[in-house]
C-alpha cells in the first residue's frame, strides 16, 4: 500500500519535490484494530496551512510522515466484530492507499448515499456551508447572499441551499466555465468573473443593485474587500476561510476599507466546522432530505489514483477544480 510523505515545507506553491511516495506493508489486523482500502480522499486548501510550520487550529503535518485528510474506504480485514469486511468507513488517515488503525480511528458510513458524498455535502463540505450560512451568518428570509470561490466544493453547497430556500444568491469564481456552471447548473442570481473585471466591487454593485445582507466568504483580500464596500446595513459576514492568501508569501493588501464594518454595523463572524460536531445529526438530516428532493446535488472533481493527488491538490488553487476536489483510490 503506497502513502504520501510531506518531505521539506513548501514556498508558495507546492511542488512535487516536497513529497515523497512510500510503500509500505500492511500486516493482518490485531485485536481492536482493522485494515482498511481507501476508496476516496478529499483535497483540502485547509492542508496547505498544515503542510507549513505554523501551529493553526489543527497541528502541522509532519516532516517525513504521511499526510492526513478524510477519506472514506472499505473494511478488509477486521479484528473487532463490529466492523466486517466491505463495511464503509470515514478516517482522517487519507493521502495512503490503505491501513491499518484501531476501530477509535474509523466511523461507519451508510451505503444510501454515494461513499464520495461523505467527504462532499454530506461530509465536513457540507456542514461547513451549513454551518457558516445558517449559524454564522444567520440566514434570514429575504437576504442577498453573495458567495466567493462560488463554484468550490464548500461554496456550491453554500449556493444550492441558499437557493433552495428562496435566496438571491450572487457568485464569484474564476473563468468562463465556472460562470457558465453558477448561471446554467446552479441557477445564479449573478456570477462574476473575477479573474475578468478590473473592479470586483463595481462588478459585484451591478451584479447587486440593492446590496448585499450577507457574504460568505471563502477567499479573502479583494472579494472580503468588494463584499465590505457593497454590504447593507447589519449585513453577516460568514468568514470561512481566505485561499487567497493559503500559497502567498506576502501579507493581503485588501481589504482597506474594514471601517466600513463600523459605519454599517456589520457583523463579521469566523467559523470552525470542526467546532460544531455537535449539530451533525441535525446538519445530515437538513442535506439527506434535500438531496432526497432532488435540490442537492454532489459537485465533483475528481482525478484517479494516489499519483494525481498532488495534481488534485494544486488544482484547488489553479482553478482546474469544479466543485468538491477528490482522488479516487482503488
Ligand atoms: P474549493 O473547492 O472551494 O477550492 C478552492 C477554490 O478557491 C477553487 O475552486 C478556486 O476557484 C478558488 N481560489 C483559489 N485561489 C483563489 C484566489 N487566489 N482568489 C480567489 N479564489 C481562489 O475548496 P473548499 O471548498 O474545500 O474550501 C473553500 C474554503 O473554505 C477555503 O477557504 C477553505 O479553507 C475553507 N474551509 C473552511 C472550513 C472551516 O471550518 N472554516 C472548513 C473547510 C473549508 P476559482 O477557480 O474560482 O479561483
Amino acid at each position: 500500500s503506497r502513502e504520501v510523505r510531506l518531505e521539506r515545507r513548501p514556498n508558495g506553491a507546492p511542488v512535487a519535490e516536497d513529497f515523497s511516495f512510500a510503500e509500505v506493508q500492511l500486516p493482518p489486523p490485531g485485536p481492536g484494530e482493522v485494515q482498511v482500502r481507501n476508496l476516496w480522499m478529499t483535497m483540502d486548501p485547509a492542508m496547505r496551512g498544515r503542510m507549513s510550520e505554523a501551529r493553526s487550529y489543527v497541528p502541522p503535518f509532519e516532516l517525513g510522515k504521511a499526510m492526513e485528510g478524510p477519506a472514506v474506504g472499505e473494511i478488509v480485514a477486521s479484528g473487532d466484530p463490529a466492523f466486517a469486511p466491505g463495511d464503509l468507513v470515514w478516517s482522517r488517515l487519507g493521502w495512503r492507499e490503505g491501513f491499518i488503525a484501531p476501530v477509535t480511528k474509523v466511523e461507519k458510513r451508510e451505503r444510501d448515499l454515494p461513499p464520495q458524498a461523505y467527504l462532499g455535502f454530506a461530509g465536513m463540505t457540507g456542514l461547513t456551508a451549513w454551518v457558516g450560512l445558517l449559524h454564522a451568518a444567520a440566514l434570514k428570509p429575504g437576504d442577498v447572499v453573495f458567495v466567493s470561490a462560488a463554484s468550490g466544493g464548500v461554496g456550491s453547497v453554500v449556493c444550492q441551499i441558499a437557493k433552495l430556500m428562496g435566496h438571491k444568491v450572487i457568485g464569484a469564481a474564476g473563468g468562463p466555465r465556472k460562470q457558465a456552471f453558477l448561471t446554467d447548473v446552479l441557477k445564479l442570481d449573478g456570477a462574476i468573473d473575477y479573474k475578468a473585471e478590473p473592479s470586483l466591487t463595481k462588478a459585484l454593485a451591478r451584479a447587486a443593485p440593492d446590496g448585499i445582507d450577507v457574504y460568505f466568504d471563502n477567499v479573502g483580500g479583494e472579494h472580503l474587500q468588494a463584499a465590505l464596500a457593497i454590504a447593507n446595513k447589519g449585513a453577516r459576514f460568514a468568514l470561512c476561510g481566505m485561499i487567497s492568501q493559503y500559497n502567498s508569501t506576502e501579507p493581503s493588501a485588501a481589504p482597506r476599507n474594514l471601517t466600513q464594518a463600523v459605519t454599517k454595523e456589520l457583523r463579521l463572524q469566523g467559523f470552525i466546522a470542526l467546532n460544531h460536531l455537535d449539530k451533525m445529526d441535525a446538519f445530515l438530516a437538513d442535506v439527506r432530505s434535500w438531496h432526497a428532493a432532488g435540490q442537492l446535488e454532489q459537485v465533483e472533481t475528481v482525478y484517479e489514483g494516489l499519483d494525481r493527488s498532488l495534481d488534485a491538490f494544486n488544482g484547488l488553487f489553479n482553478g482546474e477544480g469544479l466543485g468538491k476536489m477528490l482522488v479516487k483510490l482503488g
